[in-house]
């Protein structure tokens, strides 16, 4: 149990396995210096190699106590130009190219674009981006099956960039082959968190539900925020998703990379308001990849999203495919610790709002009691907030006020245990099923006992929804002393 330690930090990490990572030890180094959710980066890789992490992941999570949660991060509808010969082609300010859907070598400045949805959508005088934004270009002619292009912004061009126009409203369908065959695989695998990338609106999402229904899975959708689309649809989007990654490597190459601190920002707290993990992600500790420690503004930028209110921070290459992926965890945990402590010294001065505006019926109710819980562990100084839920719900109401006092979510549920890896500051641990509010008292105490998290005299805030097994409402609060017998 020792990563579940009450007095350990707070905010999640996600950590991407790759080449770099996915050693028996390295994993297991990754999980003792923080890991709680394992990304599996669809973009790379093949199905035996992810299948081989995720069974890997699983047992090693055993081994150590650890409840570690699998993302599958499904790739989209990535466009990629084709093969450029005699690479690198080194594009001068002016210099012409010729995008094609034809399959052709790559020189003479015409370069294949086997995108036709793509080109379909593209006017002239539109702005392409290519290789994160580092090249740009701007469409001086579509043609049959191509577009004539003028370059803005030179540089090195090289075979399968990512090309993206930020100024174009994309038709393409959000789940290519290559995608549902992806969500196939993570279905087969059971992994709690499902990412899709380049979301645009609610129906993207849709989409994606219905297919997995389809398919007879069940899974937590994340849905990644990098499209201009998806900033103006946020609110939707927030609500028909189980989670929200602002992925800030293809934010910053559809908005200006200037912008994506206030994106962030208003992201996190549209997340925070409603109690929806958010993971802040992409060049977290960049350097790391290649250094030992981080610089000074990578770890500004970890703390700043803790206070921000990210329920977790992502490492992506620095994990992956860079060379000291169990450094860079360790890094960040400790850089979050630090920012917990600002936090919630931040906080203090701030009055707390009660209930939401908007919130009303069993929303206003729930709102109330997890505020008060988090009020009442305080004042009475309870060794934890003890949530007892079906589906997460009452914890992450109790999270989303993020409490100095340590939560642990009890459930019945194995899914809902391991979903809650991700969750800002929770400690999930499992029980077996209880029929009353006695039975459900003794179990949720045994638990915390069992896990050495409580010990007989510690006072605890119990909440939980009745009835059980009704999502979506927490009603019920006690103030419990572990040792006493509670009769109803
Ligand atoms: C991102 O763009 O920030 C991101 C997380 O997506 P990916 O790394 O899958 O492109």
């Amino acid at each position: 149990m020792a990563k579940q330690h009450i007095d350990g930090k707070r905010t999640k990490i996600v950590a991407t396995i790759g080449p770099a990572s996915r050693d028996e030890d390295t994993i297991r180094q990754m999980i003792r210096n923080g890991m709680n959710v394992a990304r599996i980066n669809f973009s790379h890789g093949d199905h035996q190699t992810h299948g081989e992490n995720i069974d890997r992941i699983r047992r090693i999570a055993q081994e150590e106590g650890a409840v570690i949660a699998i993302l599958c991060d499904i790739q989209g509808p990535k466009i990629r130009i084709g093969k450029v010969a005699n690479e690198p082609l080194n594009l001068e300010k002016g210099d012409r190219v010729t995008f094609t859907l034809d399959n052709v070598p790559g020189d003479n400045g015409v370069i294949s674009l086997p995108h036709p949805e793509f080109i379909r959508d593209i006017k002239t005088g539109m702005q392409l981006l290519l290789d994160d934004g580092n090249i740009e270009l701007m469409v001086v002619q579509t043609i049959t099956r191509g577009l004539i292009c003028e370059t803005v912004v030179p540089g090195a061009l090289t075979s399968r960039k990512g090309v993206s126009a930020p100024t174009a409203r994309l038709t393409l369908s959000a789940i290519t082959e290559k995608d549902r065959a992806d969500i196939e695989f993570a279905l087969s695998k059971n992994t709690e968190y499902l990412a899709m990338s380049f979301v645009r609106s609610q129906e993207d999402i849709r989409e994606l539900k219905w297919l997995i229904r389809h398919l007879g899975g069940e899974v937590a959708i994340i849905a990644k925020i990098e499209k201009h689309e998806a900033l103006e649809n946020i609110e939707s989007i927030i609500e028909i998703s189980d989670g929200i990654m602002v992925a800030r490597g293809d934010l910053g190459v559809e908005t200006p990379a200037e912008e994506v601190p206030v994106h962030q920002k208003r992201i996190i707290k549209l997340c925070n308001s409603v109690g929806k993990p958010v993971i802040t992600a992409t060049q977290m500790l960049s350097s790391m990849v290649d250094n030992p420690r981080p610089t000074r503004a990578e770890a500004s930028d970890v703390y700043n999203a803790i206070l921000d209110g990210t329920d977790a921070v992502m490492l992506s290459n620095e994990t992956a495919a860079g060379s000291y992926p169990t450094i860079a965890v360790e890094t960040m945990a400790r850089i979050a610790v630090i920012a917990e402590q600002g936090f919630w010294t931040g906080r203090r001065a701030e009055p707390r709002q009660v209930v939401r505006p908007n919130a009303e019926g069993r929303e206003a109710v729930s709102d109330a009691i997890s505020q008060s819980t988090c009020q009442v562990a305080e004042a009475l100084d309870c060794k934890a907030i003890v949530t007892s839920t079906l589906t997460g719900y009452t914890t992450r109401r109790v999270a989303k006020e993020r409490p100095q006092t340590p939560v642990l979510c009890v459930t019945p549920s194995e899914i809902t245990q391991r979903r809650m890896a991700l969750v800002w500051g929770v400690i999930p641990l499992l029980i077996p099923e209880f029929k009353s509010i006695d039975g459900m008292i003794a179990e949720v105490v045994k638990a915390a006992q069992d896990a050495e998290l409580v010990t007989v005299g510690d006072s605890l805030v119990i909440i939980a929804g009745v009835p059980f097994g009704v999502g979506g409402q927490t009603n019920f609060l006690k103030i419990h002393t572990v040792g006493e017998i509670a009769e109803f």
